[in-house]
């Protein structure tokens, strides 16, 4: 990289002992409950500090949450300032960096095993699984990254999934039609499980690096190293041959079984809104390995840490996307009211008219979660939604400057996508339909002087406030309240 950025941060424990040392990370009291209080407190905290709660539900393993749930932040991870963050996790995205495998005695997430054969353990006592949302079925993992290979090729490929806690030795997970599904479809084809792992409480990059929308047969894990600045250190699985970063805290060794499905969920998803109960996937636990000391993390689902962990990835593609036919878009941004999928707004440097059709007509194949794009001129801060909203209110007539798609393909979560099927249950080829709705809100090129002339208050920016705010008490200068003459 030719610009100028201070080192990335590599550890989860060096990336909290830097939010504890910056008053970013609150030490909950011990003890709070594992059902809803612990989603509860880390909720009510989401974008001001990290939780971590040691004894939760009794359990002698801490909960850490909320580590990653500003932008800000995340680009602080990362080493460069936030105006970088996108065309940063592009680059890396671009240029992943292979990783090193280390032997088991030099992987921390191997120093305990605990095996599962023959009803061995437990993965209910071993690990402190929380219960977040009101009508969830009950406990879910939703920091864990899903890792697996290529049946095929042998590389890897990392997720995301929610993971439900069935039993003992056996979990339920919701597995979405990207790579993970297409290695299952292909392993269960023959028959055979698919070898998975799932490694929770990573450092914040690499768990930024799974969500990555890269092409199957990239190993995420190798983005990670690229955002790290050197190569992940990982290490093979005891039971299988998958391979995990060797510095995460916990490790799930198991198996995906083939013709298996048990039913999974309610579930409260990104939306903000429920997934219904239905017959998914389910793994058989092999093996839990751990540090000594293990942290186990959870992402309260639909909150920041979730939300930026889909966001930020979307929009550097999404902005990639759209630059290898529109030059001139500068930003893109998924805004946190649009769940961080849905609504999109993209900053143009406008040079012909018309041109914002085109943009958010690219915007729209660029992913099929996008419903709603907004363009805007290069004056207007995407980052602001009272920003857009004025230049919604100010330069959009929706005679004019609407574009609406009928009929298009959408996210199968967005609950207004069901409505008009019976039920609310759309058979699966009907799942996310809906419309696509674009607003120009660019000013035109040409205008008569003034008309689109943004007042300024020249010096405004220059204001040293320290300076100008007199150091004596205004009471005395604005004279005796009435009632009291
Ligand atoms: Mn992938």
């Amino acid at each position: 990289m030719t610009h100028l950025h201070t080192a990335a941060h590599t550890s989860l424990r060096g990336w909290l002992r830097h939010l504890a040392a910056s008053d970013r990370l609150a030490a909950i009291r011990p003890g709070v409950a594992l059902e809803h209080e612990l989603a509860a407190i880390a909720k009510r905290l989401d974008g001001r500090q990290a939780a971590l709660f040691p004894h939760p539900g009794g359990h002698p393993m801490p909960v850490i949450s909320g580590f990653m749930s500003r932008r800000a932040w995340i680009a602080e991870a990362m080493g460069v300032p936030e105006a970088r963050l996108l065309q940063h996790f592009r680059a890396a995205a671009e240029k992943p960096l292979a990783w090193r495998e280390v032997d088991p005695a030099a992987a921390p997430v191997q120093q305990i095993v605990h095996r599962f054969a023959g009803g061995a353990a437990d993965i209910r006592a071993l690990l402190p699984v929380p219960t977040h949302s009101e009508h969830d079925h009950g406990a879910y993992i939703t920091a864990g990254l899903v890792i697996a290979r290529n049946p095929r090729t042998g590389v890897q490929n990392v997720s995301i999934n929610r993971i439900q806690i069935h039993g003992p030795d056996r979990l339920g997970i919701l597995i979405l039609p990207r790579h993970l599904h297409a290695f299952f479809a292909a392993a269960e084809a023959q028959d055979e499980a698919l070898e998975v792992a799932i490694a929770i409480g990573v450092d914040p990059l690499t768990a930024l690096a799974s969500q990555a929308i890269a092409p199957i047969d990239c190993d995420e894990l190798e983005i990670a190293g690229a955002l790290h600045g050197q190569p992940l250190p990982v290490v093979k699985c005891l039971t299988n041959q998958v391979r995990v970063p060797a510095e995460a805290e916990i490790v799930i060794e198991g198996r995906l079984l083939p013709r298996v499905r048990e039913p999974e969920g309610p579930f409260g998803e990104f939306p903000k809104y429920y997934s219904a109960r239905e017959e998914r996937e389910v793994i058989a636990i092999d093996a839990v390995t751990h540090r000594r000391d293990p942290v186990f993390h959870t992402i309260v689902p639909a909150e920041m840490e979730h939300l930026l962990l889909g966001a930020i990835p979307r929009e550097a593609t999404l902005l990639a996307h759209l630059q290898r036919s529109f030059p001139n878009v500068t930003d893109v941004h998924l805004t946190v009211g649009g769940v961080a999928r849905y609504h999109l707004v993209v900053q143009l440097r406008k040079t012909r008219e018309g041109q914002a059709k085109n943009v958010m007509l690219g915007a729209f194949a660029g992913h099929y979660d996008v419903k709603q794009v907004i363009v805007v001129d290069e004056d207007v801060d995407i980052h602001d939604a009272n920003e857009v909203e004025w230049a919604v209110a100010t330069r959009f007539q929706a005679d004019r400057d609407l574009v609406v798609i009928a009929g298009a393909q959408g996210s199968a979560l967005d609950p207004s996508t069901t409505v008009g099927f019976a039920g609310n249950k759309p058979s699966p080829e009907w799942q996310g339909y809906g419309a696509k709705m674009g607003l120009d809100a660019t000013k035109p090129l040409a205008s008569a002087e003034h008309v689109f002339t943004r007042v300024r208050i020249p010096g405004e920016r220059d204001v040293d406030l320290a300076q100008a705010v007199a150091a004596t008490g205004a009471a005395a200068l604005v004279g005796t309240p009435l009632e009291a003459e």
